[in-house]
């Protein structure tokens, strides 16, 4: 089962619960008694760590070169895709 970590935003108390995923998220902060809970994304029952697949994703607003779909060969010879392919 996974280990959820809370923070309160109301008073910054931390709590880590073990829920089932299909347990509702919880809201009452145990320390404070306000429906201030946060779950944190970095609990430690996840494993994005190390993986990056965020960051590669966005560094540096990089995309490979997207190559321009050429629009399929019609056939008749008289389109660009048509010209290309049998030359
Ligand atoms: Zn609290």
């Amino acid at each position: 089962m996974p280990i959820y970590e809370y923070a309160c935003t109301a008073c910054g108390h931390q709590l880590e619960v073990i829920q089932k995923m299909s347990d509702p998220v919880l809201l009452t902060c145990p320390a404070c008694n306000t429906d201030q809970l946060q779950k944190l994304i970095s609990a430690a029952g996840f494993r994005l760590k190390g993986s990056g697949w965020y960051e590669t994703d966005f560094k540096g607003g990089q995309k490979p070169a997207a190559k321009e779909a050429p629009s399929p060969a019609c056939g008749t010879g008289a389109c660009p895709a048509c010209v290309s392919s049998t030359d």
